[in-house]
């Protein structure tokens, strides 16, 4: 290991020891039941908020209460029922086209791959992510908006890519950390970094992070 990679590393678990006394109930915010559902869930979160999620979720799970039936649901009626998470027509394509091909491809079992997932309508490396950590216990992290502004913030990554800034850190964050650092990030974002509003004198991270105002 490199001396700089040893004391970015150090900083790291310094991090990550802050946020779990600060974010220790920190968790996915997607209501789910199966691997399945936290799938629709993902797609669905897309451009829209968990919380107008669940409020949509809890319905659609109930009418549409097995992969056959997401895979074989009529497209339009699919698309009304999933209207207020914005980008319906391409989300129902998308859960409508994922659950076809777990039904045909991977018999009705949803794959437990990144190379398999990223191969599913609509699935990108953000949602197989999120399905790995949650539902099988894989080590993964999820870069979405927050990930990628505070990693940036704390000069962790100097990168605005996705699968760039996921490198970056599995590099420097121990792997144990990588599902629970998501969430404790996501909280941090919504009421202490929040993004053009940083709460710097209520941050658990001040002394940690380059970008702190005085
Ligand atoms: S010190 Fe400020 S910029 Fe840095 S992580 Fe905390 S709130 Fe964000």
């Amino acid at each position: 290991m490199t001396q700089n990679k040893a004391v970015e590393s150090a900083r790291a678990k310094e991090v990550v020891r802050l946020l779990k006394k600060r974010y220790a109930a920190s968790k996915c915010s997607l209501n789910y039941s199966n691997p399945h559902e936290l799938l629709v869930a993902t797609i669905l979160s897309a451009q829209c908020t968990d919380h107008r999620v669940n409020q949509v979720s809890s319905g659609l799970f109930k009418k549409y209460s097995s992969i056959e039936a997401f895979a074989f649901a009529n497209l339009n009626e699919l698309s009304k029922d999933i209207y207020s998470c914005g980008y319906h027509n391409q989300k129902a394509k998308s859960i409508q086209g994922s659950s076809l091909a777990i039904l045909n491809d991977y018999e009705g079992e949803v794959p437990q791959t990144m190379e398999e997932l990223i191969k599913l309508p609509g699935v990108g490396r953000k949602t197989a992510n999120c399905i790995l950590g949650e539902c099988f216990n894989i080590p993964s992290m999820v870069i979405d908006t927050h990930m990628i502004r505070i990693m940036n913030l704390l000069q962790f990554t100097a990168s605005k890519n996705p699968k760039i800034i996921e490198l970056d850190l599995m590099d420097i964050f121990d792997k144990r950390d990588w599902v629970k650092l998501t969430h404790m990030i996501i909280d941090h974002g919504r009421v202490i970094c929040i993004a053009r509003h940083p709460k710097c004198d209520q941050c658990v991270l001040h002394e940690q992070c380059p970008s702190a105002l005085q």
